[in-house]
């Protein structure tokens, strides 16, 4: 029988990520049971293994005896000496321009442009950047496994595509000549940040 793995994350870009990942293994990808009625822990941690670790071990115990697997992940960009990291998903928010980060408003749009505005006059060749994603295992409040990935890039100076999400339509593969948002799903797993760690994470869970 597959095993089950249960994922504390409420985004439909990264469940959907997941799932497709999981496809080729013995593996079933599952939302962790009643996920949005658990309050959320203060994801304050300065790294995202701390971040993914505190996440795991916090979610894990509402699943008692399961495989519990949170992730942290973001965009660093080597001209803003790495910003915004773990603050991926609150740039915009940080910088004043929106309340907070909301899966169902335009917080992606914004922080798209907040970066856009932050890289202003760099030229392409100095706007390198990766995506960077962990993945922690726990069970029962204990961390058992985890696993990084990373897929290097470059910031347009507008955007391309309309697949994925978060900074995906001005992250830009240049072997590819397509950006994140250009990619159909199983290339975009094939080579992204949260396909490698998942991959990783599955070699190391014997999956
Ligand atoms: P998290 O939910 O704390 O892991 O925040 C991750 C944030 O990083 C997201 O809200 C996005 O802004 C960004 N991010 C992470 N992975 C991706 C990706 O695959 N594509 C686009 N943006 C991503």
């Amino acid at each position: 029988m597959a095993q089950r793995l249960y994922a504390a994350t409420t985004s439909h870009g990264k469940l959907r990520d997941f799932r497709t990942a999981a496809l080729a293994h013995s593996l079933v990808i599952q939302p962790l049971p009643g996920l949005r009625s658990i309050p959320a822990p203060q994801e304050n941690g300065a790294t995202f293994a701390a971040n993914a670790t505190l996440k795991a071990v916090y979610y894990s115990p509402f699943a008692p005896g399961e495989l519990v697997m949170a992730d942290d992940s973001g965009l660093e960009v080597d001209a803003l000496d790495g910003a915004p990291g773990v603050r991926s998903a609150r740039f915009a928010a940080d910088a004043g321009l929106v309340d907070s980060p909301d899966a169902n408003d335009n917080t992606d749009v914004w922080n798209n442009l907040i970066l856009l505005q932050r890289l202003a006059g760099v030229p392409l060749a100095r706007r390198t950047a990766r995506y960077h994603c962990v993945l922690v295992v726990a069970q029962d409040g204990v961390p058992l496994q985890s696993a990084d990935g990373s897929v290097e890039g470059l910031i347009l100076e507008s955007p391309r595509g309309t697949g994925g999400f978060g900074y995906d339509p001005l992250f830009y593969l240049p072997e590819l000549n397509l950006t994140m948002a250009e990619l159909d799903l199983e290339t975009k797993l094939s080579l992204s940040h949260r396909g490698r760690a998942l991959a990783a994470l599955l070699r190391l869970l014997g999956l």
